[in-house]
């Protein structure tokens, strides 16, 4: 299904601030992801970038933290997950493989099992046939195949937070590797309920001692919470709204 509708966006506003904005993209060919992933990108059917993927790309690859406010519907998911796939092909990590815990080099919280279904799906259609390797955790009747999953080792790990947080807690996976924290929906995540948890996890002592960790959060809405998540969390941020932003 795709929702998108171009003609509305001609006259959408798009506002960014902060320091030193990277300009945005007007193709995704003109964007410098690897051929490798707009080849898929092109198997998707993706022609145009969306006006939030043509300023969150380029940020994302610039490697800045991000606050990117836009409605639902408006091609979030691989705005983050096509810079994201492409510095984990072009700047590749070993995995840290043992079978005591898991090290994810990008960690995507999102706050459902079908939100997180999907953003996984997405990222394993992006990253087709490469190394990068992606799993997905939500609990359930899954959780104990899931669990088996995760300890073989990911760079990307896509789940819900209580999921996440419950692994944290067993010791089964350390933050100490992570490139990338994304917090999506993070309007819904506050709806929730789950933000108290969210912000001890991103207080948890391995993903702290991180300093070349990029962190992005995603929502339709920016209420008075969210704001000050990002300026608690995000580390010499931009904020990019698309179209009009209510609180
Ligand atoms: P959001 O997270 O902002 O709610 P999604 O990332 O779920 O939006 O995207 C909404 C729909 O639009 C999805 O079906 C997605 O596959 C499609 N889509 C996203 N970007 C593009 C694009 N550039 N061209 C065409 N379709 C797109
Ligand atoms: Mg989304």
């Amino acid at each position: 299904s795709c929702g998108i509708n171009f003609d509305k966006y001609d006259k959408i506003e798009v506002k960014v601030t902060g320091e030193n904005v990277p300009r945005p993209i007007n193709s995704f060919e003109s964007s410098g992801l690897r051929t490798y992933i707009l080849d898929n990108v092109k198997k998707s059917g993706y022609a145009t970038p969306t006006p939030v993927q043509k300023h969150a790309i380029p940020i994302i690859m610039d490697k800045r933290d991000l606050m990117a406010c836009a409605q639902t519907g408006s091609g979030k998911t691989a705005a983050f997950l096509l810079p994201i796939i492409h510095v984990l092909l072009n700047e590749p990590q070993d995995l840290v493989l043992d079978s005591e815990h898991c090290e994810p080099q990008a960690v995507i919280i999102s706050p459902t099992r079908e939100l997180t279904l999907q953003i996984f799906n997405e990222a394993r259609k992006f990253s087709h046939g490469s190394m990068v390797k992606t799993v997905v955790a939500y609990g359930g009747t899954a959780a104990y195949h899931q669990a088996q999953q995760v300890m073989r080792g990911c760079h990307i790990l896509v789940a819900t937070p209580g999921r996440l947080i419950d692994f944290v807690n067993r010791g089964r996976i350390t933050f100490s590797s992570l490139r990338y924290f994304v917090l999506d929906e993070a309007d819904r995540m506050l709806d929730l309920g789950f933000l108290p948890e969210i912000e001890k996890m991103m207080s948890h002592p391995t993903m702290v001692e991180m300093g070349l960790r990029q962190t992005l959060m995603f929502s339709a809405t920016f209420p008075e919470e969210i704001q000050r998540l990002a300026w608690k969390f995000l580390n010499n941020y931009l904020f990019l709204a698309v179209g009009i932003v209510g609180g």
